[in-house]
């Protein structure tokens, strides 16, 4: 294993000296600045970690108070059941009998990382989550927006399905037809409501409503749902005098080019919508992002550094300070944050706390 390491110069370089100048344009009277970001594997503890090294760095850039809040997604680690080749989730927290005990767990597992993180960055960090999200009433008048636009917007929010991903349980069993493929839209005012008529393989036809003011739960794939978070967001902070920035792993720029042209399609001009700051990626070693999803002997290889539990139990406190230490200095130097590390480089650094740094 190679202990040197080199910081190679990319365009992004040549344009900022210091990671905060991309916000200063921008930040003219903000009384605040607040970094929302989401998820929990080690890419994402980096992540995370990056949104409070990031916080710092702009707080005391420009003076101005800063505070982390983390996205949570509950209807993650829910439970899938294909019938008749049609696929149906349930929500974690709708899933009986002990759904909302392990809801619970699933929640308090984000909060040890948080809490853990922030008393490092000594920035207060918060959780919002989607349940809350979808109730507000401009998250619900964009989705009709949104599928009223279906024609142009479509190939942005889901070219793959051909259908705005918009999604109802059923009200019996709670199970959502996670691919729409029974759904029909049945009747759309502009502005007012949508009615859509589900199949449940057990319960048969159910219609929901969606207006801007009703509380009928919906669910949305992940173009549709940032969409609609970006809308809020950027609304609320302006309204509150807050500077708002979106922390994702770098894997999301594809992706996040989509929805900024999806926001651009709902009339929201470049300043009416947020910042995005994209993270470095955690990568074994053929380049390939560190996901949940990998292989069984890839967990086992890669087991200290899939979740905080586990980095916890391999490395401890320090390999989590090491950790805050070096992700912080990322932060100071564009060269060491617009790149990519190798699971090689976090073994060699929880292990040694080890780089001959800033060979560029
Ligand atoms: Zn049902």
């Amino acid at each position: 294993m190679k202990t040197n390491i080199t910081y190679p110069t990319t365009t992004i370089n040549y344009v900022v000296n210091d990671i905060a100048e991309l916000s200063a344009h921008r930040m003219n009277d903000k009384k605040e600045v607040v970094f929302y970001y989401g998820s929990q594997i080690l890419g994402t503890l980096v992540s995370g970690m990056c949104a409070h090294a990031l916080a710092k760095h702009l707080s005391e850039y420009y003076k101005i108070p800063a505070r982390v809040v983390f996205t949570g997604l509950e209807n993650e680690g829910g439970i899938v059941k294909t019938v008749n080749g049609i696929k149906y989730s349930r929500m974690l927290c709708d899933h009986q009998p002990d759904g909302l005990k392990r809801f619970q767990e699933f929640v308090d597992s984000f909060r040890q990382m948080f809490t853990s993180v922030s008393g490092l960055s000594l920035i207060p960090t918060e959780t919002n989550f989607y349940t809350d999200l979808q109730t507000k009433p401009l998250a619900r008048s964009t989705l009709l927006n949104i599928i009223e636009k279906t024609d142009s917007i479509l190939l942005l929010l889901n070219p793959l399905r051909k259908q705005i991903g918009v999604r109802f349980k059923c009200p019996e069993c709670k199970y959502i037809d996670k691919h729409y493929r029974t759904q029909e839209l049945l009747e759309f005012i502009l502005k007012e409501k949508a009615i859509f008529r589900n199949e449940c393989f057990e319960h048969g036809g159910y219609t929901r409503v969606l207006t801007p003011y009703n509380d009928e739960f919906f669910d949305v794939n992940g173009m549709v749902r940032n969409v609609i978070k970006e809308v809020v967001i950027s609304s609320e902070s302006e309204t509150e005098g807050i500077y708002p920035v979106i922390v994702k792993g770098r894997d999301w720029v594809p992706t996040a080019i989509m929805v900024s042209e999806a926001l651009e399609l709902l009339g929201y001009s470049y300043e009416k919508r947020l910042q995005r700051m994209f993270t470095p990626l955690v990568l074994d070693w053929s380049g390939a992002k560190l996901s949940k999803s990998c292989s069984a002997e890839d967990k086992k290889e890669h087991a200290p550094f899939l979740s905080y539990p586990d980095l916890m139990s391999y490395y401890g406190v320090d390999g989590i300070e090491k950790l805050w230490v070096e992700v912080l200095s990322w932060t100071k130097d564009t060269r060491k944050f617009y790149r990519d590390y190798t699971t090689d480089f976090f073994t060699l650094l929880f292990k040694e706390g080890l780089f001959k740094p800033g060979i560029s």
